[in-house]
């Protein structure tokens, strides 16, 4: 729909930039030049040939030949190379990586330069009431959350972060923090209301918006009246809510317009996370939820999904799947750490009993479950709405490749083999939509001004290389990645560069 007016004012700012002789008063130095490469800026108009100037963590000049007006102090060859804006990841579950493992190669490696963490409704922060507890907790780490997202921002800001990050706010941490009893079907008067100040407590400290996790517990039990009061909030912020929603099998028609009815009912701007129709016998539906998703879209609710690059789900094992599901992934378990990498089927043979029987002895765990439809894989990925989130665990011992690969397999096998999107189309589901949808101002786009997050990369050969066999090996064809003009990748920068990514309009009060 704004797709022609967004590409003609884009298309005005290109041609305007090209006449400018850099973009910052007189000053005709540069840190870094990179030169004639391919730009493809992230709006999804045609690649040109150019150069872009990094000054101060900003791209300070883009257009041709900008050597002959500038003097950088570092220079790139970027010729037979595709640049473009820094990919963002808008699903990521890194929130305790920031402090735990802060150095994010399998990140970095395929060309991410943002993470929309607090994700499928659990986040770093608030912590929950002693006693209180969820299982998805676990897909986290081992860190103890922190009693607010001040708190949390001030550790990750004293590490700091590799990559930019963005952070979502947990519903489970609302109800765990909120409530005597969390896992009750409906909270006190008083408990939804402490939910809904810690929500806006969260949204104040930098917080962009709430995810649930509306299949896990506690999110499983919460109904649509409690979402309701929170989405309130958010609208009443400006902030985003996002679902992993009730159902991805038999219900998930009911369970994405569940969502849908949150956003239009609160009117707040909704992404559905990982959206898949899982199990054989729901695949398919996915034309179904789409058509929901654009008649919303008509109806005026600002709504989004995003996707990751493979035919198989990942999160806790769930011991009710194990008799429904042939082929299952065991990705780690704490009674039996030996069994990560091992397929559930194979251990239910060894040790003599049936799947469900050594789900439960496997539990608490994490699994693969290969469920999932390339058709519809394909289908929701080509949706115009749709962006890229991995999904990825980084807390896993044998993760699903998804953590490694998800960014460059769009690019190698969706563009480059499959042919389903064009490079300009997939770049700017990895770039400036999700900025939008996020409000990750200055992100997602290369423009003069705009931050200096930008990756350089072989589009002949950039490709995933993390398998079911072997799930963190690096991808391949990312060759230079630079986060607020800093490269952090492959080089590793002294100082790590990321900032954490609050929504300017509060931002402007802190
Ligand atoms: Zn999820």
């Amino acid at each position: 729909m704004a797709l022609h007016s967004r590409n003609a004012a884009a298309r005005i700012t290109q041609s305007k930039l090209r006449d400018m002789n850099g973009m910052t008063g007189n000053n005709n130095t540069l840190d870094i030049l990179i030169r004639n490469g391919s730009i493809i800026d992230g709006s999804g108009l045609a690649r040109w040939q150019g150069d872009i100037g990094i000054r101060d963590g900003k791209i300070a000049a883009m257009g041709p030949s900008l050597s002959s007006r500038f003097h950088a102090a570092s220079l790139i060859d970027a010729t037979d190379r595709i640049v473009s804006p820094g990919f963002i990841d808008t699903h990521g579950h890194d929130d305790l990586m920031f402090v735990e493992r802060p150095d994010m190669l399998w990140k970095t490696s395929q060309g991410v330069t943002s993470v929309v963490v607090g994700n499928c409704g659990i986040s770093a922060a608030p912590r929950p009431l002693p006693g209180n507890t969820a299982e998805a907790l676990a897909l986290l780490g081992d860190s103890p959350l922190f009693p607010s997202f001040q708190a949390y921002f001030d550790q990750v800001a004293r590490l700091q972060p590799m990559i930019n990050v963005a952070v979502l706010v947990g519903h489970a941490n609302l109800r765990l923090s909120a409530m005597r009893d969390p896992h009750a079907p409906i909270p006190t008067q008083e408990e939804q209301h402490h939910m809904e100040a810690l929500l806006a407590d969260a949204l104040k400290d930098g917080a962009i918006g709430m995810s649930t996790g509306l299949a896990y517990a506690p999110g499983s039990v919460a109904q649509t009246d409690e979402l309701l009061g929170l989405a309130a909030v958010l609208a009443e912020h400006g902030a985003v809510h996002t679902s992993h929603i009730r159902n991805e099998g038999d219900d998930v028609e009911a369970a994405v317009e569940e969502v849908l009815h949150i956003g239009r009912r609160a009117r707040c701007s909704t992404v559905l996370s990982h959206h898949k129709c899982l199990m054989p016998g729901n695949w398919g539906r996915s034309a179904r939820t789409l058509k929901n998703i654009d008649d919303s879209r008509r109806a005026g609710l600002s709504v989004a999904l995003d996707v990751y690059p493979y035919n198989a789900s990942s999160t806790i094992l769930i011991p009710e799947r194990a008799e429904k599901i042939d082929d299952i992934k065991i990705t780690w378990s704490t009674p039996h750490p030996d069994q990560a990498g091992a397929y559930l089927s194979d251990i239910a043979r060894h040790w003599q009993c049936s799947k469900a029987e050594a789900a439960q002895r496997l539990s608490p765990a994490g699994a693969i479950y290969f469920a999932m439809d390339e058709a519809e894989v394909q289908r929701i990925l080509a949706h115009p709405c749709c962006m890229v989130g991995s999904d990825g665990l980084p807390n896993d011992a044998n993760p699903h490749p998804r953590l490694w690969g998800s960014f460059t397999r769009i690019l190698g096998r969706y563009v480059r083999e499959c042919r389903l999107l064009t490079l300009e189309a997939a770049i700017a589901k990895m770039t400036s939509l999700p900025a939008r949808t996020f409000g990750l101002t200055g992100r997602g786009i290369l423009a003069p001004g705009a931050q200096a997050d930008i990756v350089v990369f072989d589009a002949d050969t950039v490709a995933d290389r993390a398998n079911w066999e072997e799930p963190t090996l690096k991808s391949v064809g990312i060759e230079h990645v630079f986060i607020n003009g800093m490269p952090a990748y492959p080089s590793t920068p002294a100082a790590r560069p990321g900032h954490i990514l609050k929504p300017q309009r509060r931002q402007a009060h802190a």
